[in-house]
């Protein structure tokens, strides 16, 4: 098994054992990947979600996935885009490591994870694919689980650039600092 790929794809589709949300402050639902992920796994999703009392940005907060067939789904804010100098990549970078700490917590073997921050957040594409590949990398290294990490792309043009990013710096150093990732 790999233990990191980038895929296209609908990640509300994903049966692993949890999906990440990007959602924003009050975790009561909104546009985008949010949305989609409420509405397919249904209200009681939402019911969960009220009794959070919202989650900070950066942060991260799971609840059950119902009728998702995910097991878990794990709500992460990401920051929104004001130019580059509102701390905007240490808090992408930490949505990313607070996800797969709740999930090596949990236990979890599987986690997906959509390109937080670059919808409505408008973080720009390749930066945002820069700090998730970092931040991924970095977790993965130094953690046994989750022993597998998806990046579910909605657009092969978003594949596409999330893959540049890792063949630029990843793919020829892999065998050095890469040990634990295919
Ligand atoms: P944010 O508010 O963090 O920018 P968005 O939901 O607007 O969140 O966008 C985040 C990313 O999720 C975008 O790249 C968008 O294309 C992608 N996305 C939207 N719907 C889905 C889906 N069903 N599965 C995977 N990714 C999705």
């Amino acid at each position: 098994m790999q233990r990191f790929s980038i895929i296209v794809g609908d990640i509300t589709e994903s049966k692993v054992d949890a999906i990440v949300n990007a959602a924003n402050t009050t975790l009561l639902g909104g546009t985008g990947v949010d949305g989609a992920i409420h509405r397919a796994a249904g209200p009681d999703l939402l019911a969960e979600c009220r009794t959070l009392g919202g989650c900070e940005t950066g942060k991260a907060k799971i609840t059950a996935g119902y009728r998702l067939p995910a097991k878990y789904v794990i709500h992460t804010p990401g920051p929104i885009w004001r130019g580059g100098k509102e701390n905007e990549a240490a808090l992408l970078a930490s949505c990313y490591r607070s996800c797969l700490e709740l999930a090596a917590e949990k236990g979890l073997r599987t986690v997906d994870f959509p390109s937080i921050s670059t919808g409505v957040y408008r973080y720009p594409l390749s930066q945002a694919a820069s700090v998730a590949l970092w931040a991924i990398m970095d977790f993965l290294r130094q953690h046994d689980l989750p022993e597998q990490v998806r990046m579910v792309c909605h657009t092969p043009e978003a594949a596409n650039v999330y893959r540049q990013i890792w063949n630029m710096w990843f793919a020829s150093t892999k065998a050095e600092r890469m040990e634990t990732v295919e």
